[in-house]
C-alpha cells in the first residue's frame, strides 16, 4: 500500500508501523481467515481495511477517534498474518498503533472506567483473587451497570481452586537433561493453578529442573494489546530483569503470554533494554515445543480410547507457529485420538479482555467454536492458553455439552501419573 507515513513523527516504531503498510498488496487473501469479517462482512472490519485506515491515521488524513471502532473491534488473533502471502507483520503494526493512538484518542468515562478495572486487576493475582470475590456479590446487580461492567461480572467463575504454591526449583527427576525457568502467568494462577503444577511434573519427568523466579510479573500482554505501553514496557523491564540468564529457555504455559514475551523487543523499540528483550525474547518457548524440541518421553498408553479435541489457541499457533509439537505429543499418547475441528484457525473470541470489551462478537465467535468442537464427537477438549480454556468451557456449558476441557500439558501429566 503506498503511503506517506512521516516515520520520523511516529515514534520508534514508526519505520515498523510503515514496512508493515508498505508490504500490503491489498490482495485480499486475509479477508475470508478474519473472523470480525466473516461476522460482520464489512471491509473496515477486515484486515486489509483496518490496515488502510491505520495508514489514514499515521498519515494524518483520519483522526484516531474515526478509526477507533473498527480498530477496536480487532481481536489481535494474527489468523490474517498467516493467511497474507505478502508476509504483512499485522501484529507489529496493530500493536505499536495501539500504543500510539492511545495517547490521543478520547474514552468515555465507563470504558475509562472498564480499562482501569482490567488493567489494575487481571495481571495481579492477588488483586484479580480479590476483585473477582467483591464483584460476585454485586452480581445481583448486575443489569443496572453500564453493559461491560455487566459482561465483566457475569464471567467471574463460581468459585475459584485452591492455591497451588509453587516451589523456587522443582528438580528434574533421574539424570538432568535441562534447566529452564517458568513463567507462572497471572490470571492462570487464580484460574487454572493446576496447570503450572503439571508443568513442573511433566518437566521433571522429562528430566528437566525448573526455576520460578519469585519475583517475576505479568508479561504484560495485557496492557500491550491494549495500547497501555508504559505499563506493558513496564512489565517487560521487569521481567528481563529478574529472569535468570543461566537458563536454557524460559518457558510459558499460556499462549498469550508466550507471545508476548516475544514482542518484548517490539515494545521496548529505542529503549536501552531493547537488546536484551531480543535475547530475552529468543530464549521463550512454549512447553510442548520445548519437550518436543528436546526429545520428549511419551506416558505410557491411557487404558481406553479418548477422542481428544485439539484447539489451537491463537497466540500459540498464528503468533508463535507453533501447531504440530502439541498434537505430536498428544498423539505419542497411545489411545488419545486426536480430532480436528472445522474452521480450527478461526479465534474462539476469548482474545485477553476482548470477551469484556467485545461481548457481542466474543459471544458468537464463542458459540461458533464450542458447536464446532461438539459436531467433533470428542470426549475432551484440550488447549494451550488459558483464555481459550475458559471461554470454551463456557460456551459448552451454554450449549449443554460440557465436555471436561484441560490444557495440553496436564492430560499429558494424567497421562503419567496413571503410570505411577
Ligand atoms: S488480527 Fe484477527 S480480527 Fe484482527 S484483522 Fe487479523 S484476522 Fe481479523
Ligand atoms: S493478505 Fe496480506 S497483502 Fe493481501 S490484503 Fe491481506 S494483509 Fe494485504
Amino acid at each position: 500500500m503506498q503511503h506517506t507515513i512521516p516515520t520520523g513523527e511516529t515514534g520508534p516504531c514508526g519505520e515498523k508501523m510503515a514496512e508493515a503498510v508498505a508490504a500490503c498488496v491489498h490482495c485480499g487473501f486475509c479477508l475470508p481467515t478474519c473472523p470480525t469479517y466473516q461476522q460482520l462482512g464489512e471491509e473496515m472490519d477486515s484486515p486489509r481495511g483496518r490496515i488502510f485506515l491505520m495508514k489514514e491515521v499515521l498519515e494524518g488524513g483520519l483522526p484516531v477517534d474515526a478509526a477507533a471502532p473498527y480498530i477496536d473491534r480487532c481481536l489481535g488473533c494474527l489468523s490474517c498474518a498467516t493467511a497474507c502471502p505478502s508476509g504483512v507483520a499485522y501484529g507489529e503494526l496493530i500493536t505499536s498503533y495501539r500504543t500510539r493512538a492511545e495517547n490521543v484518542r478520547r474514552r468515555t468515562f465507563s470504558q475509562k472506567l472498564l480499562r482501569k478495572l482490567i488493567l489494575k486487576t487481571l495481571p495481579y493475582p492477588g488483586r484479580f483473587h480479590l476483585a473477582a470475590t467483591g464483584g460476585r456479590l454485586v452480581r445481583p446487580i448486575a443489569r443496572l451497570l453500564p453493559r461491560q461492567l455487566a459482561t465483566m461480572l457475569a464471567l467471574i467463575p463460581g468459585s475459584f481452586p485452591r492455591k497451588e504454591p509453587l516451589p523456587e526449583c522443582m528438580p528434574a527427576k533421574g539424570k538432568r537433561r535441562g534447566r529452564v525457568a517458568l513463567l507462572a502467568g497471572c490470571a492462570q494462577q487464580v484460574l487454572a493453578p493446576q496447570i503450572n503444577v503439571a508443568t513442573l511434573r511433566v518437566l521433571a519427568e522429562n528430566g528437566i529442573e525448573v526455576v520460578v523466579p519469585r519475583d517475576q510479573g505479568c508479561c504484560g500482554a495485557l496492557a500491550a494489546h491494549t495500547g497501555a505501553g508504559k505499563e506493558a514496557r513496564a512489565a517487560a523491564k521487569h521481567n528481563i530483569n529478574v529472569f535468570p540468564r543461566d537458563v536454557d529457555a524460559i518457558i510459558t504455559n499460556a499462549a498469550g503470554c508466550g507471545s508476548g514475551l516475544h514482542e518484548y523487543p517490539l515494545w521496548l523499540a529505542g529503549e536501552p533494554e531493547q537488546e536484551a528483550a531480543g535475547h530475552f525474547a529468543a530464549r521463550t518457548v512454549d512447553i510442548c515445543q520445548y519437550l518436543h524440541d528436546v526429545g520428549f518421553r511419551p506416558p505410557p498408553p491411557l487404558t481406553t480410547p479418548l477422542p481428544v479435541a485439539y484447539h489451537d489457541a491463537c497466540h500459540l499457533a498464528h503468533a508463535q507457529g507453533v501447531r504440530s509439537a502439541p498434537r505430536a505429543l498428544l498423539e505419542s499418547i497411545g489411545n488419545v485420538q486426536l480430532c480436528e475441528l472445522a474452521d480450527a484457525e478461526i479465534c474462539c473470541g476469548s482474545a485477553g479482555s476482548y470477551s469484556i470489551e467485545q461481548p457481542e462478537i466474543a459471544l458468537q465467535l464463542g458459540e461458533r467454536k464450542a458447536r464446532a468442537i461438539i459436531a467433533t464427537g470428542a470426549q475432551m477438549v484440550v488447549t494451550g492458553n488459558i483464555g481459550c480454556l475458559m471461554q470454551i468451557e463456557s460456551h459448552l456449558k451454554r450449549l449443554s455439552h460440557p465436555i471436561p476441557i484441560l490444557h495440553t500439558i496436564q492430560l499429558i501429566d494424567r497421562a503419567y501419573r496413571a503410570e505411577g
